[in-house]
């Protein structure tokens, strides 16, 4: 099978976007956002043996093809945009057609969860399977979160629950079968849920934002330098699941909440008091924006040591 007839078969969909002029096919994508709009543009790359595991299973082929539009959307999420269309860049050491489809389904579903066309990419050989996404979008002029204006006394928030996927990563490498907790933080790794109608409702809301890809404590410090602020944050405030609680101790649920990578969850700034639940995504007040620079973290009142558990990616 060509590389044509591979397109075709896995990655052309019926298209029906009307923002999409010309997709597939062509030597390049012509695309049409609304007039007037500010695009957003992402791009992230996974490398087999350095994002995720070597020679992976059809199954997880599958959940390989649907993380790698999931972490793109996410930081659409976090700049406040809608999602429309993507390129994908695939680099295979071999052509399975098998691991192929089951790759182009968790695409596909992860970008028609959002409405978002595949407009192109490119197919070549390679050493190792690497995927690269780009997700564009669009938001109304001027509008774009941006990590860069959190003011002291803003409130810190963080969506949903945070130290999941790396729990996860971590269980995924004993044998199966897992226990019913075990098999939902492996899920929260490979499938993470971007958090797309949350970041469209903090327009407007919020000062500053920014997906957690890297650990809650990593990724609120790259927006505190950003803003040139500092934080105090409450680690007993931190939101924790319960399948998270049901397999680790106190210490490793806490250490997987503040350090652990790949929740893509958001953590965001605002000077106003938010609900409890946004776009019916929970929401949680985990500390205070400061003038002085640097993250202090707290327990129940008490100033305690930040230790780096190192729980965080892959490898
Ligand atoms: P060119 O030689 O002009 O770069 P290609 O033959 O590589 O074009 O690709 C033909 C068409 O298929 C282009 O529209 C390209 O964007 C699209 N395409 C190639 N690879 C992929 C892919 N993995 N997913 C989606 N579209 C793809
Ligand atoms: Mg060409």
């Amino acid at each position: 099978m060509d590389e044509f007839e591979l397109i075709q078969k896995y990655f052309v969909r019926p298209d029906h976007a009307a923002s999409v002029i010309t997709g597939i096919g062509d030597d390049g994508a012509v695309l049409r956002p609304p007039m007037g709009k500010d695009l957003v543009t992402v791009i992230d790359t996974l490398v087999e043996g350095v994002h995720f595991p070597s020679k992976i299973s059809d199954v997880n082929a599958e959940r390989l093809g649907y993380r790698a539009v999931a972490v793109n959307l996410s930081d659409i999420a976090a700049m406040g945009a809608e999602p429309r269309w993507m390129m994908l860049a695939l680099t295979l050491t071999e052509v399975d057609e098998s691991w192929l489809s089951f790759f182009a389904r968790g695409l596909h579903a992860a970008a028609e969860e959002h409405g978002v066309a595949l407009v192109g990419g490119d197919i070549t050989k390679g050493e190792s399977v690497v995927v690269t996404v780009q997700v564009n979008g669009y938001i109304d002029p001027g509008r774009a979160i941006l990590r860069s204006a959190a003011r002291a006394g803003d409130t810190i928030y963080v969506s949903g629950e945070v130290g999941d996927a790396a729990a996860g990563l971590l269980l995924q490498k004993n044998e199966p079968p897992f226990p019913e907790p075990h098999c939902y933080l492996i899920d929260r790794y490979w499938r993470p849920t971007a958090r797309v109608a949350l970041g469209c409702s903090l327009v407007g809301r919020v000062s500053a934002a920014i997906d957690v890809s890297d650990g809650l404590y990593a990724d609120l410090g790259k927006l505190l330098i950003a803003s040139r602020v500092g934080a105090k944050i409450n680690l007993d405030r931190l939101p924790i699941s319960i399948a998270l609680k049901a397999s680790f101790d106190e210490e490793q649920q806490r250490s997987f909440g503040l350090c652990g990578g790949d929740d893509y969850e958001l953590c965001f700034t605002s000077s106003e008091q938010l609900p409890d639940q946004i776009s019916g995504v929970p929401v949680t007040a985990i500390g205070e924006v400061t003038a002085e620079t640097g993250i202090v973290c707290y327990d129940n009142g008490d100033v305690v040591p930040f230790v780096d558990s190192g729980y965080r990616h892959f490898q």
